[in-house]
């Protein structure tokens, strides 16, 4: 498997070792099929220690192999079919989703993005309260640069977590959105269940923990 590829290089950077080459055309690359799909950089500031550097590294091309697989296309349109029609018809985040080209739109947003972290009081006030794991970022208007932003003193996440904040950011460059306000629903709006989708991908041990918990759309546990 491509991705477990992958997971072997995260292994290897985690046990400190020397890193596996990953068969792609570069660390931030997918692998296989994928190695034209690259982020630009992880951590341009330099703000981060060598070993924060490389967890964040290792889990790029794991986000990229799983958005552009069979089984992230299948699982997603599979929640999208199984979605209660009335509440769709009355959530404008879903209302003409298209789950075919949301896998599309999450790749072309990942090729050249930039991961970048934020520090400051902000960014500690935010991981202290349980608030952003990650900021979308923006897009330079001078050089057109894409970026998001992970919050620096949240870093220290399972690999699932990464993958997942990945695929939520760059669901954002790619056009999708949720409402604001951290409401119950909020957690079943498209980036939040792409992502969601990616970490059960990425770490399908941890899955049904994960689907039982308040941070995990309802519709996973409530029968449908
Ligand atoms: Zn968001």
């Amino acid at each position: 498997m491509k991705r477990s590829l992958a997971a072997a290089g995260l292994l290897a950077m985690l046990s400190g070792g020397v890193p596996v080459a990953i068969a792609g055309t570069g660390p931030l690359c997918g692998t296989g099929r994928n190695t034209a799909i690259c982020f630009a950089s992880v951590d341009r500031g330099g703000a981060l220690s060598p070993d924060e550097r490389a967890k964040l590294a290792a889990a790029a091309p794991v986000a990229i192999d799983i958005v552009s697989s069979r089984q992230f296309a299948a699982e997603l349109a599979a929640f999208y079919a199984a979605l209660p029609p009335r509440w769709v018809k009355g959530n404008r985040y879903w209302r003409g989703f298209d789950p075919v080209e949301a896998p599309k739109a999450i790749r072309a947003a990942f090729a050249g993005l930039h991961i970048d972290t934020r520090g400051g009081a902000r960014a500690r006030k935010s991981a202290a309260f349980g608030g952003n794991l990650a900021y979308e970022g923006s897009t330079d208007k001078r050089t057109g640069e894409r970026f998001i932003m992970l919050n620096r003193y949240r870093l220290d996440r399972p690999l699932g977590g990464l993958v997942s904040t990945y695929v939520h950011e760059a669901s954002h460059k790619g056009g999708y959105s949720h409402r604001a306000g951290q409401t119950r629903d909020q957690k079943c709006e498209p980036p939040y269940v792409m992502a969601q989708l990616a970490r059960k991908l990425a770490e399908p041990d941890k899955w049904a923990n994960f689907a039982a918990s308040k941070n995990a759309c309802r519709f996973w546990r409530e029968a449908r």
